[in-house]
């Protein structure tokens, strides 16, 4: 089973990011910022409302300031190899293959939903159970874990020990909160989410797919994978913006129709849908 706990973050996570922000743009040096702060001159309330507002622009830096370490263990081999793709401002430690030698040829796996659906986890049971007992045997024949491990599976599971900053836990939800990412991806990182949320609503409710409203607002991807998004229909497709703006230069817009006007001015419109 998956398992995301949030272990430790910065001590105060909206201070350190409201005096990141508050030192670009101040007179006042960090150490007198930090004194108001302290004898509440400088009320919880404005730093929320002043780190909002930052949030709004591209000014990214100070949220590299944020940290958060998780837990993350249950996970498989396949989302590993996905979740160390992401080069910065993240750190790993992850459960080693060769310094630890799975006993009695049981090694922890996941089978995806899908194969469930399907009925085909007894086969692949079957079949991790006969590389469990190869791997047994390869160990007591004295093959190191660090090469038995060759007859594993990407299902197996590890786990993770994580430090990553506020700016990259944006980048990786921005992406693997998307439809388009794996399953399993998707759902650390909504744990993660989740763990965030606990502590630190403020900042965790920012933690969106690109799509969201906190975030891009509109799909990048492209409009096939749009169309198929199953929450697509609130997101506009970036495409769609640009054709609509590009009309409204030209004075292309469609003007309103008959039955638009007839919709407006009826008493009881029938509502449409998107
Ligand atoms: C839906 C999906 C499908 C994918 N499919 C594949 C696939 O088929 N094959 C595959 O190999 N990978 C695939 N990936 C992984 C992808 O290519 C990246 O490795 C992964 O998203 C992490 O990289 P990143 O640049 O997004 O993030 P990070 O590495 O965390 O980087 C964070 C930011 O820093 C920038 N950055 C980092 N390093 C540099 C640098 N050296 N120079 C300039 N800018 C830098 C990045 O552009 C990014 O904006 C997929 C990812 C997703 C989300």
């Amino acid at each position: 089973m998956i398992r995301v706990t949030l272990i430790s973050h910065s001590p105060e996570p909206m201070r350190s990011l409201y005096m990141a922000y508050r030192t670009c743009y101040s007179a006042l040096t960090p150490q007198q910022v930090f004194a108001r702060i302290d004898d509440e001159r400088i009320t919880a309330e404005q730093m929320r409302t002043f780190i909002e507002e930052r949030l709004k622009t591209g000014h990214a830096s100070p949220l590299e300031q944020v940290y958060f370490e998780f837990g993350i263990s249950g996970v498989s081999r396949a989302f590993s190899h996905q979740f160390v793709r992401h080069r910065v401002g993240i750190s790993f430690e992850q459960q080693s293959q060769r310094y630890v030698t799975y006993k009695g040829g049981e090694f922890p796996y996941t089978i995806p939903d899908t194969v469930k659906k399907a009925g085909m986890d007894g086969k692949m049971e079957e079949l991790f159970g006969r590389v469990g007992e190869l791997y047994e045997e390869f160990v007591a024949a004295g093959v190191p874990a660090e090469d038995a491990r060759f007859l594993l599976p990407n299902a197996t599971n590890t786990n993770f020990k994580i430090t990553v900053n506020f700016q990259s836990l944006l980048h990786i939800c921005d992406l693997r909160l998307c439809t388009r990412a794996q399953w399993e991806f998707r759902k650390v990182a909504a744990l993660m989410r989740a763990e965030v949320m606990k502590v630190v609503p403020e900042l965790g409710r920012y933690l969106q797919p690109k799509c969201g409203e906190f975030r891009l607002g509109y799909c990048d991807e492209s409009e096939k994978d749009w169309a198929a998004c199953p929450i697509g229909r609130v997101r506009p497709h970036k495409d769609a913006l640009f054709r609509l703006y590009d009309a409204h230069r030209k004075g292309e817009l469609a003007p309103l129709r008959d039955e638009d006007w007839a919709a407006i001015e009826a008493e009881d419109p029938e509502p449409r849908l998107l």
